[in-house]
């Protein structure tokens, strides 16, 4: 039996990874899909220190995976079906076979959230999308509608205008939730308008996003934004659906840790976006890695006595 499972390979995933394998411990990281998370749908990272001209979210988690590898931490393409935590082994059955290990870091982040409105399925890739870097290239010269008014619809937001000629920020308050540097900038911006006080009822089309019906929650007023892109970033669901009834969560379905990220089950740990928290940065995603990566040591130490 190995000593440590890694479920993610984003930022918490990989630094756990580093710190496990540094410690030598018998470790995998399991990934269901390429390692780097989240931070792969973004452009620009420029709160991640050490990075004075920022650095792409693509480099940076090239760079976290090229490290955890160079000190031997073995990084398998495989998708975690279902886990069972018993006191002296923690499984994880993946599309490829079982894996045990006598301890476990759950870093299986989250993923975006979905509006739950009428057309928003039918025209996911007609038009609808939750990343820019993705898909912002194909409406060059085109009019966009961004939803949101977090970090994320905010940066988003000012990397499409790089190719729309226009980008309406729609938000349901009349107050941006994003860090002011952020909102200073979106605020300059003379290809952004916010639409403020606003939410989205629904998305016209049949083959591509044709239109978007709002709604003014004030005045009650509909309109229709002749749009031929609707980008969604109102926040993230955690990976959490195989866990219920194993750790603890929060109501929101993020997983309760201690401050050793250990959760209501001993020897299995979280890190990253799937804790319950009130910061998701790639520098919090990373020192927690390390710290469940040293807590799961201490955990292995004590078993062995
Ligand atoms: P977020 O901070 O949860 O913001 C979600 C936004 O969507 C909020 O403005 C919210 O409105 C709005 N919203 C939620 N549900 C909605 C609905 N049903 N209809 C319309 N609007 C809705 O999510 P996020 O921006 O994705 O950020 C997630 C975390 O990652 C945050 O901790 C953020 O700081 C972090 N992050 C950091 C960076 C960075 O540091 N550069 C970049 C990206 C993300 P209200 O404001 O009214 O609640």
């Amino acid at each position: 039996m190995r000593d440590l499972i890694i479920v993610g390979a984003g930022p918490a995933g990989l630094t756990a990874g580093i710190y496990a394998a540094r410690a030598r411990l018998d470790v995998v990281l399991l990934e269901k899909m390429a390692p780097g998370g989240q931070v792969l749908l973004t452009d620009i990272v420029e709160n991640y220190p050490g990075f004075p001209d920022g650095i792409s979210g693509f480099e940076l988690m090239d760079r976290m995976k090229k490290q955890a590898e160079n000190l031997g931490l073995p990084i398998e393409s495989r998708e975690a079906l279902s886990f069972r935590f018993d006191p002296d082994s923690k499984t994880a059955t993946t599309d490829k076979g079982h894996e045990q290990a006598r301890s476990i870091i759950l870093a299986c982040g989250a993923n975006p959230r979905k509006l739950g409105i009428p057309g928003e399925e039918l025209l996911i890739g007609k038009g609808v999308s939750y990343c820019a870097t993705c898909d912002g290239p194909f409406y060059r010269d085109l009019e966009v509608a961004v939803i949101g008014g977090g970090d994320t619809a905010v940066e988003e937001a000012l990397f499409l205008t790089k190719f729309a000629t226009r980008v309406y920020l729609v938000h349901r308050r009349d107050q941006l939730r994003a860090t002011k540097i952020l909102q200073e900038r979106v605020m300059a911006n003379e290809k952004v308008q916010i639409i403020w006080d606003t939410i989205p009822l629904k998305i016209l089309g049949d083959q591509a996003v044709e239109a978007i019906e709002l709604k003014n929650v004030k005045s009650s007023e509909v309109l229709s934004l002749k749009v031929q892109g609707v980008f969604i970033f109102v926040g993230f669901e955690p990976n959490t659906q195989l866990l219920k009834g194993l750790v603890d969560l929060d109501e929101l379905g993020f997983v309760r840790t201690n401050d050793t990220m250990e959760t209501s089950v001993p020897g299995v740990f979280a890190a990253g976006d799937i804790r319950s928290k009130n910061l998701r940065q790639i520098s919090t995603a990373v020192g927690e890695g390390a710290v469940a990566a040293f807590s799961a040591e201490r955990y292995l130490d004590t078993l062995r006595g």
